[in-house]
């Protein structure tokens, strides 16, 4: 970490010397059985051997939030069902939420299949800026699948490695604060022999031993450099900022039946969270309303129906990144007004036992089991 002026200033020989350590580390304990990281007969890749970044392009888009063991039975559906490029290309946009449903941040799974339609009959961008003006590839995918795929000398600097390099250096700021400096300490830690492999030993580093709240630094290969484990309570690094308190909303939602018993369910628009999911309709409640006018008033405006608000199917509390909310559901009646999609893209009866057929956010799966319980 030569490259940049900071208090725990380093010079190149402690930078061959930090590869060198993880290298042998990661050789040794390094997780070599991932999937898309083999060749198709399932060796460890040459130096000179590319790997096709189809399977590691999925992987790390699903992999940006969301850890390595969740994302495997995913990825390995995905290559199931979608096994190339076209696949996912001539795929509907709805097939594709399916696949995604529960892997959470939606919007990845439109922008993979954009993605696939602008890839289709090119060849496989060999740069990180052709990568990068893909939809929904950043700085650090682009790295990874670029070292991934074709051993290129591209850093990473996913939240992992934000942890260890804080640690390491015993960073005094929170490291999204020092973001240009977090990504001049990974370029200088890149081994120019060896990319793919001194990426993958820093992700490893910090998935397995340098985790967020019981760092294993008894068996670190960079315990004797680390400003951290000097100072006997490696956990206070990343410094971070004090916690806002997630705002927090009551949104009532019904579950409106019609007389065959059909169940009303309407598609968000693209744009936004969770855009392009389905849902049950509803929206937030407003000072001094009780439930019941806030599902009726929601419907009303959302859909243009009058309903009755009958029993309390189920309460679910559900917590994003940024708000945590609390969707409290009735059953309704459909009294009146043909259904219209006055805030979603549209809306349509289904049969309870068919709303497996869409893609529905994590919140609605309980609402739907309870529905499910119930007839
Ligand atoms: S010694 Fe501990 S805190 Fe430092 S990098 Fe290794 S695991 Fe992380």
């Amino acid at each position: 970490m030569s490259m940049t002026p900071t208090r725990n200033k380093r010079c190149r020989s402690d930078d061959a010397e930090l590869r060198a350590l993880l290298l042998g580390w990661w050789n040794d304990h390094g997780r070599h059985d991932i999937p898309w990281k083999r060749t198709f007969s399932g060796e460890r890749p040459a130096p000179d051997q590319p790997l096709d970044p189809y399977p590691i392009w999925i992987a790390e888009v699903m992999l940006q939030q969301t850890q390595l063991a969740v994302v495997l039975p995913y990825w390995h559906r995905w290559m199931a069902v979608f096994p190339t490029v076209e696949a996912l290309a001539v795929a509907s946009l709805e097939q594709v939420r399916l696949l995604w449903q529960g892997l959470g941040y939606y919007s990845r799974a439109r922008r993979l299949h954009q993605a696939a339609q602008i890839l289709v009959g090119r060849p496989w961008p060999r740069t990180l800026e052709g990568w990068m003006a893909l939809p929904g590839i950043g700085r650090t995918t682009a790295g990874s699948i670029c070292s991934s795929a074709f051993n290129l000398p591209a850093p990473i600097l996913d939240g992992n490695l934000k942890r260890v390099l804080a640690r390491l250096t015993a960073h005094p700021h929170p490291p999204a604060r020092d973001d240009a400096l977090l990504w001049s300490w990974s370029e200088a830690l890149l081994d120019a022999m060896r990319p793919r492999d001194i990426n993958q030993a820093l992700m490893d580093l910090g998935a397995t031993l340098c985790t967020p709240r019981s760092p294993s630094c008894e068996r670190c290969p960079w315990r004797l450099h680390c400003a951290a484990y000097a100072s006997g309570d490696p956990c206070r690094w990343p410094v971070t900022d004090a916690p806002k308190p997630l705002p927090f909303q009551v949104i009532g939602v019904g579950v409106v039946l019609n007389a065959v018993g059909e169940v009303l369910i309407d598609q968000r628009l693209e744009e936004g969270l969770l855009g392009g999911m389905w849902e049950f309709p509803g929206g937030k409640q407003e000072d001094g309303e009780t439930i019941e006018t806030c599902i009726a008033r929601e419907l009303k405006e959302e859909l243009g129906i009058a309903v009755t608000v009958g029993a309390e199917l189920i309460t679910v509390d559900h917590a994003y990144s940024h708000k945590k909310l609390r969707f409290v559901v009735h059953l309704c009646n459909w009294v009146a007004g043909e259904p219209q999609p006055l805030a979603s893209q549209q809306v349509r009866w289904v049969l309870p036992d068919d709303l497996g057929n869409y893609a529905f956010p994590a919140a609605n799966a309980k609402i739907i089991a309870a529905l499910l319980a119930r007839s």
